[in-house]
């Protein structure tokens, strides 16, 4: 066992994942151990490979320290943390966990949808607290048969529509580019939430997506329109949003992914008028074992010399 390869662990991975990579490999655990400066710089020759997830950061400063490096395994489908290009001059791998989360992170898209225009958090409190007796709960909004623009048509994006359809919803969606998809395209984000009822965001986040929900977009999704954040918080100009669900330029948001997880604005948790769920759209046990299986088996497949999985694309 004196020749497995070294593996450093940068963020808070689950115990399936962190059995799998102590069974074969030797591992340094950043979050468990937190190490000096001169306890990672007597390992760093050793690091062949790095296990992350989709918000840690792997810089090219940070990869540059590690000069045997070969592989950045992220647990998740999104990796804004990392520094792909960086990486890419130095022939590192990236690697990512898409498609097996597709089904939760939709499902939970809809529950946000369903939860933010049916109210069904604020009903579930009127029944528990008895403010029933004094009367009947105020009417929701329906989401049959309404309109939902899709902002982000990938592999995730593909999943909500298909949920959608079933609903009877009238599909749009905007993209960088058009789809050969049965559903409308429309070339800006403006003029997507301007025609719809719900606008979805599911894009990756970085600087390509840096506040494309902003105080226009949602000045223009309008009174009734409701917004749904499962993609990253950086999608969405916080404090415009913020703004919007209290002055009722919008009606309302279901949100999963916030600026500054894990603190959520004390002003966005006193609203009525969201729903608000801690990054947990993958979260399932099978899904995110799933996930760790596969983190884990780009760094066999990697390793072994089979070539990596799922690397990220270009
Ligand atoms: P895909 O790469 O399959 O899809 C991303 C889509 O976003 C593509 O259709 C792309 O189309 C579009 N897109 C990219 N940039 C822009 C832009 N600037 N404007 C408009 N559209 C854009 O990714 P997945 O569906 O697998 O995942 C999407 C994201 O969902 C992840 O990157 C992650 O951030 C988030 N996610 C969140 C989870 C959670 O727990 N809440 C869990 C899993 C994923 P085009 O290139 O034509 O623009």
């Amino acid at each position: 066992t004196n020749n497995r390869p070294h593996v450093l662990i940068v963020a808070r991975l689950p115990q399936h994942l962190l059995d799998l990579l102590q069974q074969h490999y030797t591992c340094h655990n950043l979050i468990l151990q937190p190490h000096s400066e001169a306890e990672l710089a007597a390992i760093a020759p050793q690091i062949r490979g790095i296990a992350a997830n989709g918000e840690a950061k792997v810089s090219r400063e940070f990869m540059a320290r590690f000069p045997a490096l070969e592989i950045v395994s992220v647990f998740g489908v999104g990796y804004d943390g990392v520094d792909v290009p960086a990486a890419r001059e130095r022939g590192i791998h990236v690697t990512h966990t898409p498609d097996v989360l597709n089904d939760d992170v939709a499902d939970l898209a809809m529950a946000l949808m369903l939860a933010t225009a049916r109210n069904v958090v604020r009903a579930d409190r009127f029944a528990r607290s008895g403010e029933w007796k004094k009367g009947p709960f105020p009417f929701t909004t329906k989401v049959s048969g309404a309109r939902l623009g899709i902002v982000g048509l990938g592999r995730i994006g593909q999943a909500i529509a298909k949920r959608a359809a079933a609903f009877d919803m009238q599909i749009s969606y905007h993209n960088r580019s058009r789809k050969d998809v049965p559903y409308t395209y429309v070339d800006s984000i403006t003029a997507l939430a301007r025609e719809v009822d719900f606008l979805v965001m599911i894009t990756p986040g970085g600087a390509g997506t840096r506040a494309l929900v902003n105080a226009e977009v949602l000045e223009a999704l309008g009174p009734k329109g409701f917004l749904i954040n499962v993609a990253r918080g950086s999608v969405v100009d916080e404090a415009a949003l913020i703004a919007a669900l209290k002055t009722g330029v919008i009606a309302g948001a279901g949100l999963d992914v916030f600026a500054d997880e894990p603190n959520v604005p004390a002003e966005l948790a006193a609203l009525d008028n969201v729903v608000l769920t801690p990054h947990m759209a993958s979260g399932t046990l099978v899904t995110r074992t799933a996930m760790a299986d596969l983190a884990f088996n780009n760094l066999q497949a990697h390793f072994s010399g089979a070539g990596v999985i799922s690397p990220v694309p270009d």
